[in-house]
């Protein structure tokens, strides 16, 4: 991994920099591929989604042909919903790992598909352990399934998976990872961390566009779902079958979004794949956490947790400091920051990954202290409560 040698270009047409995490700022070239029409029983399209799924493999480290990949179309969350519904039997139960929305989405999830579940929520920032993982399972026999975010988008927060995928392993237990946020940039190699599946979708760190996600499962699993799934539509067993017979997608597939993300994936391998990517994200995470703290704003979170894909920060006390204002003005000089999903302190986010590096984050910073400045606040400190919230990480 060399450093680049120059700038990204700046996203063309005025557009703004999405700093959130999908969907974000894809280069021009993936955009560009979405230029033509595709027929989906075609051979042309066929072999588009044999090249999508062959590579995803490569990339989840599927050395022994045990994996396989099925695309579903729709957002994240229909790809989450068909791993749920087909993995886990009628008869199964579910220990899911809840620090924030996405966590708490899997479990409500589970609830309309009434699945048995039971849910180890540490609020909105603390990491779930492996040794509470562990506890959980030697006190309830009947979990079959663990659910894991490994970052977990509304902090932030990057989840210690290896021990909880340890801890679920040795118990004899499946664990099914929602790696949305992560795959691509964070290595998840099923070689080292045995999962039953995983799940991630096309607008996240390979840089798409949105339109589907894509479930990389056992094969053993697949074959076991059959007959599982409450939905036709999310039925991944019947997805993965059809397509293992016919090369083909059940429904209409979403054919420029796969044609962009084959672009993005060729883009992503010429930056050095998880590797090259997820050295971008980290430089653009140093560079902007760098300056943001010195203009004295603070991150919920400490260094040992922050996950190069997106960072939490207090809203400063500064009565002065209003956050829609803020969101405006930082729009107006082109970047599209996030609000904070925390229950407790008001905070905000903002995203490094997508088609940008560490000279845009540097104009992220620059922007940033341009609006407190035209906001008339004073100091970007956070409020005693936010700092007193963020104490219950090191107890
Ligand atoms: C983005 C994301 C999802 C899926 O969200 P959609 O809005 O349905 O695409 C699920 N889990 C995590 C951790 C995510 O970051």
């Amino acid at each position: 991994m060399t450093e680049p040698a120059a700038p990204l270009p700046a996203p063309r047409l005025g557009e703004p920099f999405l700093l959130t995490p999908g969907p974000l700022t894809t280069d021009f070239a993936t955009k560009e591929a979405m230029l033509r029409d595709w027929g989906s029983w075609d051979s042309d399209f066929r072999a588009m989604t044999r090249t999508l799924c062959d590579r995803l493999l490569v990339l989840a480290g599927d050395r022994a042909g045990e994996y396989a990949c099925v695309p579903m179309q729709g957002s994240g969350s229909f790809a989450v919903e068909a791993m749920l519904g087909s993995l886990v039997p009628k008869d199964g139960k579910v220990l899911v790992l809840a620090n924030g929305a996405y966590g708490l989405r899997a479990a409500e999830t589970l609830r309309y598909l009434g699945r048995a579940h039971t849910v180890i929520d540490k609020g909105d920032y603390l990491p779930p352990r492996g040794a509470e993982v562990a506890a959980a399972l030697d006190a309830d026999p009947a979990i079959t399934h663990v659910v894991a975010i490994h970052c977990e988008t509304s902090s932030g927060i990057l989840n210690p998976l290896a021990e909880i995928a340890e801890a679920v392993h040795v118990r004899g237990r499946k664990l099914l990872i929602d790696s949305m946020s992560a795959f691509g940039a964070i290595p998840l190699d099923v070689g080292e961390i045995p999962c039953a599946a995983l799940v991630s979708s096309a607008n996240k760190c390979i840089e798409g566009v949105p339109g589907f996600g894509f479930v990389i499962a056992r094969r053993d699993a697949l074959e076991a779902a059959q007959g599982n799934s409450h939905s036709l539509a999310l039925d991944l067993h019947a997805q993965w079958a059809y397509m293992e017979k016919t090369g083909q997608w059940r429904y209409t597939p979403p054919t420029h979004a796969v044609a962009a993300f084959l672009k993005a994936l060729e883009i992503h391998a010429a930056e050095g794949g998880v590797a090259g990517r997820g050295a971008r994200y980290a430089r653009n995470r140093d560079v902007m956490v760098a300056g943001m703290r010195g203009l004295g704003f603070e991150t919920l979170l400490d260094d040992r947790w922050l996950s190069p894909i997106i960072v939490t920060f207090f809203c400063p006390a500064d009565p002065a400091f209003v956050f829609q204002t803020f969101y405006d003005l930082m729009k107006a000089r082109g970047f599209i920051i996030y609000p904070g999903k925390l229950t407790v302190v008001d905070s905000f986010r903002i995203g490094v990954i997508g088609r940008m590096d560490e000279h845009v984050m540097a104009r992220v910073v620059q922007a940033a202290a341009d609006a407190l400045a035209e906001m008339g606040v004073e100091s970007a400190a956070p409020p005693a409560a936010a700092l007193a919230e963020r104490a219950k990480l090191a107890a």
